[in-house]
């Protein structure tokens, strides 16, 4: 789950900018953001909002981004990069809580979602024994990279689809998911690839593939793909609550005739002991462009070849993404 949409943070550090006088440039987890000057000191707390915050109508504190549809998005400005909003904690009413308090509910702030449900589609709820799919922004969540060091790990490229979750129950038919719904059999792209597979045969009893949705009138169909086509990220095995390691998932995915996200990389033994998990080298590797396309790629995710649970996740699995900063800034809707 996105667990840092909105939440107290610290102002780590402050610089001003050059030739802007009412700006600061603030740096809050793995995040630069500017603020306004005489807002913050170093150490200060604030309520740090991530990027794609849709804030609610009707706060005085909210009020600027109106003309931006209340969207905390990515944004230059006097060529700095700012991702995410830095607000005082005088906009919670009574006493500042903690260092890393969710304060989204409070505030009554909701992640934007690009394409909601077509409520006519929805079967039923997203099923209770897969774990549905998210992926933290490694800037929101530094202490993941403590925890991959040393360790082999992979890279694959994030595709800009939807979401879609199939699981085949022990007893009974598959069931087809968006990000958040079960879907009804039908002409749409979830149970259209579903049937291109041959997935109520094809998936063992017990066994749920996660993968990206893309393909014509999704997202941008960066891809240029010409009919829908769905890219394995992730298979759970329910009978056991865990996600198969990389080799598994690979071979699962070859055994079944199913495709994966393309693998960039996968860095083992030495060259993954002295790899420089970094945020800017991880910020490089998010660049690029999609093969044989003029489409800059989303960004990059990341997990260890081997599952392990994750502290700085909450005991969830270890696997973060990092979004290419020029398709924040150049592509993204
Ligand atoms: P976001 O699209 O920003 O909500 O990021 C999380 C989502 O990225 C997941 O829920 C997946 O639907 C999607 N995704 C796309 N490519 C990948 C990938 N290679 N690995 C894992 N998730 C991916
Ligand atoms: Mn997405």
């Amino acid at each position: 789950m996105e667990r840092k949409l909105v939440s107290i943070q610290c102002i780590d550090h402050l610089e001003p900018i050059p030739g802007a006088d009412n700006i600061l440039k603030a740096r809050v987890m793995g995040w630069d953001v500017v603020v306004r000057k005489g807002e913050f000191a170093p150490g200060d707390a604030c309520v740090f909002f991530e990027i794609d915050s849709l804030l609610p109508e009707g706060q005085p504190w909210a009020e600027f981004l109106r003309p931006r549809g209340f969207r905390v998005k990515t944004a230059r400005l006097r060529g700095v990069l700012s991702q995410g909003l830095a607000l005082p904690t005088s906009i919670l009413s009574g006493e500042a809580p903690a260092q890393g308090t969710d304060v989204r509910d409070a505030l009554g702030v909701v992640k934007f979602e690009p394409a909601l449900p077509d409520t006519r589609e929805v079967a039923g709820p997203f099923p209770g024994q897969v774990p549905r799919t998210d992926e933290i922004r490694l800037q929101s969540a530094l202490g993941v990279l403590d925890e991959l060091r040393g360790h082999d790990f992979f890279v694959t490229t994030k595709l800009d689809g939807s979401s879609a979750t199939f699981f085949r129950p022990l007893e009974g038919e598959l069931v087809a998911c968006s990000r958040n719904w079960a879907l009804r059999r039908g002409a749409n792209p979830v149970w259209t690839v579903a049937a291109k597979y041959a997935l109520d045969t094809v998936l063992p009893p017990g066994f749920a593939v996660q993968g990206e949705l893309c393909g014509p009138g999704i997202q941008k169909n960066r891809l240029g793909l010409t009919e829908a086509e769905l890219f394995i990220f992730s298979v759970h095995d329910t009978r056991t609550g865990r996600f198969l390691g990389h080799a598994e998932f690979i071979a699962f995915c070859a055994e079944h005739g199913l495709r994966t996200v393309p693998v960039e990389h996968v860095i083992t033994g030495e060259a993954a002991r002295t790899f420089e998990h970094d945020l800017e080298h991880y910020l490089k590797l998010a660049q690029g462009f999609y093969p044989g396309t003029k489409n800059r790629k989303e960004g990059i995710v990341v997990r260890p070849l081997v599952e392990r649970p994750s502290p700085t996740l909450g005991g969830g699995r270890l696997s973060f993404k990092i979004i290419n900063n020029d398709f924040l800034l150049k592509d993204e809707d």
